[in-house]
């Protein structure tokens, strides 16, 4: 069980991180933020030319590198015109699901970085024919509020074609540990690895690090490959969510819950154009379910279709790389709400430095 220490720390940065819009290549302002707190631990950073964060923690260099990996970016628009009526008009970036826009808050981001608050509009009810009661909206008819009086006023508050735009960062705290905000995807991973980046500090004994806060995960899944191509890992553990299946709309599908521990992807795969998915590592695998055992934390199995990562593409680099997909149970993917659960995090967070300590020169990564 969790500390009330420790759970009131993760509680604080997860809602620092939340609190930051950084859409899918905009991720300036979470990098920021993620380069202080790993400076304030006198851990050194550097960025590559797509704007991922890397912290090695140097180690062992007989024993098989590591990478622990999580998007800092997450989903939103693109400004793509402007009404001469001062309405805005965006297009998506990443899986905007459009049936949950109606009303939301949202925030452009002008070109001196400050977030200028808008709504997206919708159709008054008394104005709402019936054929139109049960529609959902298609991305090319929604359009952004901001109170704007008209283009002209649009561009003199810095918005123009091409700015980003995400749901209002929001945050949280519901019962039981759990907490709900506007970017959970993947900014809780991001706060399981900075605590996992320094935790490492202290144990002398273990492999090569690199804690990798990556860019561009929602646009299109391959923004971490010039680090894994630069850093060349031979062990890649990418952390995000897991969908549950507790919630009175998903049919248990699956036996994961929220609080009930962290995830373990089995099989993940996208078909629709992609063809891609992980099944992972055995030997991996075996020491994540060792290591969760020894320390009695529940670890949760996964297997969905539908759901695809960074990872997928991360396991065909150089020579091949055992890669594994390791997350905490989320409920209401993509949309402005997404809760998880502070314990899962805490968890998972013991779940890695143990799995890390267990990297021996024993473990066989070739089949
Ligand atoms: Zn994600």
């Amino acid at each position: 069980m969790p500390s009330k220490k420790e759970t009131i720390a993760i509680n604080k940065i997860l809602e620092e991180l939340v609190l930051i819009s950084g859409l899918s290549g905009y991720e300036n302002n979470v990098r920021d933020y993620l380069i202080k707190q790993l400076k304030n631990k006198s851990l050194n950073t550097n960025t590559d030319i797509l704007g991922n964060l890397i912290c090695t923690l140097k180690g062992d260099p007989k024993l098989p590198s590591v990478i622990i990996f999580a998007h800092m970016d997450q989903l939103g628009f693109i400004v793509k015109k402007i009404e001469d009526n001062g309405f805005i008009r965006v297009e998506r970036l990443g899986g905007i699901p459009e049936k949950a826009l109606a009303s939301q808050d949202i925030v452009i981001v002008n070109n001196k970085n400050k977030l200028i608050r808008g709504v997206i509009g919708n159709k008054s009810h008394h104005a709402t024919l019936q054929d139109e009661k049960y529609k959902v909206t298609p991305i090319k008819d929604i359009y952004i509020d901001a109170g704007f009086k008209n283009k002209k006023d649009v561009l003199n508050n810095g918005i123009n074609i091409g700015s980003p735009v995400t749901y209002a960062p929001y945050y949280k705290n519901l019962s039981n540990n759990n907490v709900c905000g506007s970017s959970i995807d993947d900014r809780a991973g991001c706060a399981v690895i900075l605590n996992v980046a320094s935790s490492l500090i202290k144990i002398k004994k273990r492999p090569t690090v690199h804690v990798v806060f990556s860019v561009q995960e929602e646009f299109n899944l391959r923004g971490v490959l010039p680090v894994i191509n630069s850093l060349k890992p031979d062990i890649a553990i990418q952390v995000d969510l897991t969908l549950t299946s507790d919630t009175p709309d998903m049919n248990n599908s699956s036996d994961v819950e929220l609080g009930a521990g962290p995830c373990i992807s089995l099989f993940s795969f996208h078909g629709r154009g992609t063809l891609n998915g992980v099944i992972p590592h055995p030997s991996i695998v075996e020491i994540f379910e060792k290591v969760a055992k020894s320390k009695k934390i529940n670890l949760q199995r996964s297997v969905a279709s539908g759901i695809l990562t960074d990872a997928s593409y991360v396991q065909f680099a150089n020579k091949g790389i055992a890669t594994i997909d390791i997350g905490f149970p989320m409920r209401y993917s993509h949309s402005s709400r997404e809760v998880c659960n502070l314990d899962d995090l805490i968890n998972l967070k013991n779940l890695i430095l143990g799995v890390i300590d267990k990297i021996s020169n024993k473990l066989q990564l070739t089949r």
